[in-house]
């Protein structure tokens, strides 16, 4: 590779919207055959609107959506932006939590006005020896049905509510991943969203639920793409998250969403600027005409 055909090729690159790390990773770049892709914040919009409330019997709307926002509110999770914007807009000010954790992959956990509250995956609960009620478990399973995530929240030992947030396939993500076939690239959805929402977003998108690997905590989705590698595979990986970083630095290639997290765009090798997963494919046209110019 003459240095000044690689200088072309991310030059061309920057047009696009792709920034490249360095020369190097145009090379793994031309040689990918798999592609893994986060679910929210890269396949969707990551912008999620809370669409619904359950509340358990002797519990009210604005009660729930006090302790829930509040929480929710120190978190940067495109789930938790939802809940808190949701939450503001339908009770106003929101009180300011006495203590506040992320619990990565699962939710958040603090205490809000003296109570004790959870609010994330059922998961998160189990961890606490809680139980969902019967009529929020099933408004969480319709919701889920229907492709939507469903959020519960506790305080004080009990479940007290399901909350329906969901948000939009991006218009150009279908077009990416039949242009991404196209390069001979397999894809497979990542997500540690509930399976049946992740189906849902697979199907808008053209991908098959035998290419979904659904409800990975962050810690594994580093191993996902370890396994994949381990098939022999030279794997591509799209994310925006703090939880990805992990897996885009052990990607053959790693590409973050321009709009995402600083921890992803330092862990990759290209910068999607815009935000548009049809970057990648061009990232990936791009790579194998400028090497295929020098070779
Ligand atoms: P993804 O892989 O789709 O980017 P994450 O691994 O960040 O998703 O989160 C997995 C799931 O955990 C989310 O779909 C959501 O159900 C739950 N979750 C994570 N963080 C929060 C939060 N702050 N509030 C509520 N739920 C959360
Ligand atoms: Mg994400």
């Amino acid at each position: 590779a003459t240095p000044t055909a690689l200088m072309v090729g991310t030059g061309r690159g920057a047009q696009l919207g792709i920034l490249i790390k360095g020369p190097e990773v145009l090379e793994s770049t031309r040689r990918v055959d798999t592609v893994v892709l986060d679910k929210t914040g890269t396949v969707t919009t990551g912008k999620m609107a809370l669409l619904a409330v359950h509340t358990a019997e002797g519990e009210d709307e604005e009660g729930v959506l006090r302790l829930a926002g509040a929480l929710e509110h120190s978190s940067e999770h495109p789930v938790a932006r939802a809940v808190a914007t949701g939450a503001a807009a339908r009770v106003g000010a929101l009180p300011v939590p006495e203590d506040f954790a992320n619990v990565p992959g699962l939710g958040v956990q603090g205490i809000v006005e003296g109570h004790a509250v959870l609010v994330g995956r059922e998961k998160l609960l189990a961890e606490w020896a809680m139980e969902l009620p019967a009529p929020l478990a099933r408004a969480k399973a319709e919701a889920e049905a229907a492709g939507r995530t469903a959020v519960v929240v506790a305080w004080d030992g009990e479940a007290r509510a399901v909350l329906v947030v969901a948000d939009a396939v991006k218009p150009t993500s279908a077009e990416a991943v039949r242009r991404l076939r196209a390069l001979g690239l397999a894809p497979v959805l990542l997500t540690g969203d509930h399976r049946a929402a992740a189906e849902a977003v697979a199907r808008e998108v053209g991908i098959g639920a035998d290419e979904v690997i659904a409800e990975v905590m962050p810690q594994d989705k580093l191993d996902v793409v370890k396994r994949l590698q381990g098939e022999g595979r030279s794997v591509a990986m799209v994310g925006d998250g703090v939880n990805d970083a992990a897996a885009l630095a052990q990607a053959d290639l790693g590409l973050a969403m321009g709009t995402g997290t600083d921890a992803a765009i330092e862990a990759s090798d290209l910068t999607l600027v815009r935000g548009d997963l049809r970057a990648a494919a061009d990232a990936v046209r791009l790579a194998r005409r400028t090497l295929g110019t020098i070779r």
